[in-house]
């Protein structure tokens, strides 16, 4: 087995205090993920609803869930019974849906909203604006079993580190003009989920609160 126990300590002893850790796990095995499970690791993230589903039966159940993914509307009703935090809502049909899903088990579905500030065109996520008008529409504040935690991005996939230091900032600026407007009192309203195996150490000198780490702990991904 890839030395998913090294390196995750490796990941953890790199990380500032307050910063969390996501293994995000995608397309690795169940074994793996006991690995870092048996050093005390909890917090686990997926992107494909089958597979996010099947590891969730088979693991423990103290386990908590990301979803990370692109997620479709019509899986939302899968993931909704057992999901920790969905991070990746794009629109507020997804985010209807989530809601819609989450009042039928009677629970509250964390959520973070994906921002598109990454060059690439095929990136998921709301532009800044849409975002702005999301919020502005408020239309969310009826959604009871959906709590709005904070921001999800993506940096560019690029080399330029300069470039991606500045996405990062351009999230971390984002989130203090939403939540000076829209979540002022809200202390839930906290979290900011930027920083990959490539980029996590400058994503957390821009104040990530949440680094989502795979291939640094669990190896390479064969698809
Ligand atoms: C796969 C994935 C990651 C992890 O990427 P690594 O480079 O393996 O650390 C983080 N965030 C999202 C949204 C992903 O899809």
């Amino acid at each position: 087995m890839y030395n998913v126990k090294q390196n995750l300590h490796k990941a953890l002893d790199s990380l500032p205090a307050g910063v969390r850790l996501v293994a995000i796990s995608k397309y690795h095995p169940a074994d793996y993920i006991m690995a870092a499970y048996e050093e005390g690791q909890r917090v686990f993230g997926e992107s494909h609803e089958q597979e996010i589903r099947e590891k969730h039966e088979a693991l423990p159940k103290d386990i908590e869930w990301h979803f990370i993914g692109h997620l479709q509307t019509n899986k939302v009703k899968y993931i909704v019974p057992y999901i920790s935090m969905i991070e990746a809502v794009d629109s507020l049909k997804l985010l209807r849906e989530i809601q819609k899903q989450a009042a039928k088990t009677g629970r509250v579905i964390k959520v973070l909203l994906e921002l598109h500030i990454a060059e690439e065109a095929t990136k998921y996520g709301l532009t800044l604006d849409a975002c702005r008008q999301l919020l502005a529409d408020g239309e969310w504040r009826q959604m009871s079993n959906v709590q709005i935690c904070g921001l999800m991005m993506m940096a560019s996939n690029t080399d330029d580190e300069a470039q991606i230091a500045r996405e990062f900032q351009q999230a971390a600026d984002f989130f203090d003009e939403v939540k000076a407007l829209y979540f002022p009192d809200d202390a839930a309203f906290c979290e900011r989920s930027w920083g990959m195996s490539d980029d996590y150490l400058v994503a957390v000198q821009h104040r990530s609160t949440m680094v989502r780490i795979g291939t640094m702990i669990f190896g390479p991904r064969v698809y």
